[in-house]
């Protein structure tokens, strides 16, 4: 140790013979000037870094010989300069992981370092920091980038989780400006800011910043970079402290969180407890077509309409000094159209453990649609309302089950009924509906609730001014949502009082009507019955007397005797019919037979009228022989008296497996087209001009439609004015029941 302290003062003629001596020395030695340039490096220095000298004069200890450098080493060389007195320490080497020993002696411009590779420590001697040792082992072990660096910024140390991002061996970057190295290279700017920081934590600032590096292809990550000054005993900075954290998957998360608030359509804010805002997403830059700078603060409020906006500042304030959550409703201007629209604004406090609020959340939605529709709905309501108070029928609406839940004036005047009282009890309005009509009234109502089917009723309704019962007509509707579910019921009652006494008139008019032509009917066949056997009892005895002309003039009376009765059997007929007696013999019945012997009597009533049967028809059908008779009798009876100037009239018969169908036509007057349906109507007669003299009652389409129908069968009319008619009449063939 001293031997190689007095070196410095020898003088340079024996350098040579120096030269040699400290060639032959165990153990690298580097004499390095003050800016720690290696100035000579013996064959044992060039042996440990692997190097010529060449190779090694004039380049910067830290570049030259990477394996000897570790920020101990790089301490104990600052030191050495300081205090210009020789210092010994001992280090574990953080390339080669051996264990050095080196002996740093000042020199008149720098200094000499003489290395010792040891198997293992040795306490006895000094060494710098054993924290620092200890640091270093931990930021190994731990998978952030870290390192040392001096204060201008040459790397010294850096870890293992570094060097393997970059996959690069730590030689190539131990010396170098840590700016220069891999990872800051492929970015400018965070090579900058490195830069930057560098010096300021040189002036011995601790600096912070986020930053991307590059540290090979198809890598970046996002870091959280400290630099941290450390400092010696007078107060020094002597190096730094570099730790790179890896904020890579938080920065992600946090990009993506952004985008998805930046694409949401809401307008969504932080601001401080303070209420300045500090972040604003895209939506919110769009809509107020501002910048971030010009919407932070209360820039924004600009944007409100001018008559929400003392409300919204008030309620925003009152919020920060409450703490309170913030929800209301103002207008904000859009900025392409210019228009304001409804906004809902919501706020919430964020507080961190102790409660104190950290910060302000807000969105905020535009409600203009909602807005809009609320308003329509709301006139549309009101629109409706009117609607009901005008009508002049009593209206209420009830919930799903009953319950009553607005009825108009008209039917509180009418009912004398208050809300209260109705909406108490569902079935409360049951007291003003007649006793007799309640318990259908209520089932009815109950079946509707139940099926959702329409509601009808009618019922008589007390009127509470008068205490009289009036007629109703109470129907209900219900209302579904666009489910289909039930919302409620849409109900009216009209007064159909008067219609309901003029009906019941109408019955017993009709009533009377069909009794006089029950009794009147009865009244005259007996004495008809009676005289129609006389006049043959008579005949025949003046026949018996050959009083032949007395005879003849007698017979004469017989034909209007037989119309005379026909007429009253209609009216027989038809006063059964009303009351549903109408009675059938159910019998096989031979059409083909029936009809001939009906055209055979036709043709001898009426001598000069060809009548024809043509078809035929199975031989037999389920009927009732006379009824049917009387249908077919009827109508070519009709068919020979609506034919004045024609006297052909054509049966035509036919069948299917099913039915027989007989048509009865003939060539005479017709009936207009609109009258087709009415002439089967009870004493519907089509009167024109050339009908008029021709006499009836209009009883017999109509008997002969019920018998048809009482037979399973129908009939129609085809016809036309002037050309003639076709009555076709289908009837099964079986009956069904
Ligand atoms: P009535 O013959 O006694 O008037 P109906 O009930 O038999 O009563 O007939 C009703 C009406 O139908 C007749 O008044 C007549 O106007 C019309 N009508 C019935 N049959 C014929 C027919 N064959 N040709 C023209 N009109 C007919």
């Amino acid at each position: 140790m001293s031997n190689i302290m007095q070196t410095g003062r020898l003088m340079p003629a024996s350098y040579k013979t120096l030269a040699t001596i400290l060639e032959t020395l165990p153990g690298a030695l580097f004499v390095v000037d003050d800016a720690a340039t290696i100035i000579y490096a013996n064959i044992n220095a060039q042996a440990i870094t692997g190097a010529t000298q060449e190779e090694l004069l004039g380049k910067s200890l830290w570049r030259g010989a990477p394996q000897l450098v570790s920020t101990t080493l790089y301490q104990a060389m600052h030191k050495t300069k300081q205090s210009r007195e020789p210092i010994e320490v001992e280090y574990l080497s953080p390339m080669t992981r051996t264990w050095l020993h080196v002996q740093l002696t000042p020199t008149l411009e720098g200094v000499l370092l003489h290395f010792h590779e040891k198997r293992e420590s040795t306490r006895s001697w000094e060494t710098f920091s054993p924290e620092h040792h200890l640091a270093a082992d931990i930021l190994e072990n731990m998978y952030i980038s870290a390192g040392f660096l001096t204060p201008e910024g040459i790397l010294l140390e850096i870890n293992e989780a570094s060097l393997a991002d970059a996959q690069i061996r730590r030689e190539e970057v131990i010396g170098l400006p840590f700016a220069e190295t891999i990872w800051w290279t492929p970015y400018p700017a965070s090579q900058q800011q490195l830069r930057a920081a560098i010096a300021r934590a040189g002036r011995g600032e601790t600096v912070r910043f986020e930053t991307t590096v590059h540290p090979r292809k198809g890598m970046d990550l996002h870091l959280e970079v400290t630099i941290t000054p450390h400092r010696d005993a007078d107060y020094n900075v002597e190096y730094l402290v570099y730790v790179g954290a890896d904020v890579t998957a938080r920065k992600q998360a946090e990009d993506k969180i952004r985008d998805l608030i930046d694409a949401i359509p809401q307008m969504v804010w932080i601001a401080g407890p303070d209420g300045f805002a500090t972040y604003q997403n895209q939506r919110v830059i769009e809509a107020l077509s501002m910048t971030h700078e010009q919407a932070e603060g209360n820039g924004w409020l600009a944007a409100i309409h001018p008559d929400d906006q003392q409300r919204m500042w008030e309620a925003w304030q009152r919020s920060l000094r409450t703490g309170e959550n913030l929800e209301m409703e103002h207008r904000v201007r859009d900025s392409s159209s210019g228009v304001y629209r409804w906004h809902l604004i919501r706020s919430v406090p964020r507080r961190n453990v102790q409660g104190e609020i950290v910060d302000w959340v807000g969105t905020c939605t535009d409600i203009d649609k909602q807005k809009q529709v609320e308003q329509q709905l709301k006139e549309s309501r009101e629109g409706l309302r009117m609607l009901a108070e005008t009508l002049p029928q009593l209206v209420w609406t009830t919930y799903p089950d009953g319950q009553h839940e607005y009825t108009n004036q008209r039917w509180k005047d009418y009912t004398g009924f208050i809300d209260e009282q109705i909406q108490r009890d569902r079935w409360a309005y049951l007291q003003f509906i007649h006793p007799d009509d309640q318990e259908r009234h209520q089932a009815r109502w109950l079946y509707a609730l139940n099926t959702g089917e329409l509601f009808e009723d009618e019922v008589r309704i007390k009127n509470s001014q008068t205490g009289e019962y009036r007629w109703f007509l109470t129907r209900a509707v219900p209302v579904r949502d666009e489910a289909g579910r039930i919302v409620k019921w849409f109900g009216t009652s009209t007064d159909i009082d008067e219609q309901k006494r003029m009906e019941e008139a109408l019955r017993q008019l009709e009533q009377r009507k069909d009794d006089f032509i029950n009794m009147a009917s009865h009244e005259l066949r007996t004495p008809l019955t009676t005289l129609k056997m006389q006049t043959q009892l008579v005949r025949k005895r003046l026949e018996k007397q050959a009083q032949h002309e007395a005879a003849a003039a007698l017979s004469r009376v017989e034909g209007p005797i037989k119309q005379l009765e026909r007429l009253i059997g209609e009216l027989l007929d038809i006063s059964k019919i009303q009351v549903g007696r109408l009675e059938y013999l159910w019998e096989p019945v031979n059409l083909n037979l029936l009809l001939r012997e009906i055209a055979e009597t036709m043709r001898q009533t009426h001598p000069g009228y060809t009548i024809l049967v043509r078809g035929t028809a199975p031989a037999s059908l389920v009927g009732d022989r006379d009824r049917l008779g009387q249908v077919f009798t009827n109508l070519l009876h009709n068919a020979i008296k609506y034919s004045l100037n024609t006297t052909t009239i054509e049966i035509d018969l036919s069948a299917s497996d099913e039915a027989v169908t007989v048509r009865v036509q003939d060539h005479g007057l017709g009936i207009p087209h609109e009258l087709h349906s009415k002439i089967f109507e009870r004493c519907y007669r089509a009167f024109n001009s050339s009908q008029r003299t021709i006499s009836g009652l209009g009883m017999g389409l109509y008997i002969v439609n019920e018998i048809v129908k009482g037979h399973g069968g129908s009939i129609t009319v085809d016809s036309e004015i002037g050309k003639g008619s076709t009555f076709t009449v289908t009837i099964p063939r079986r009956r069904d029941s």
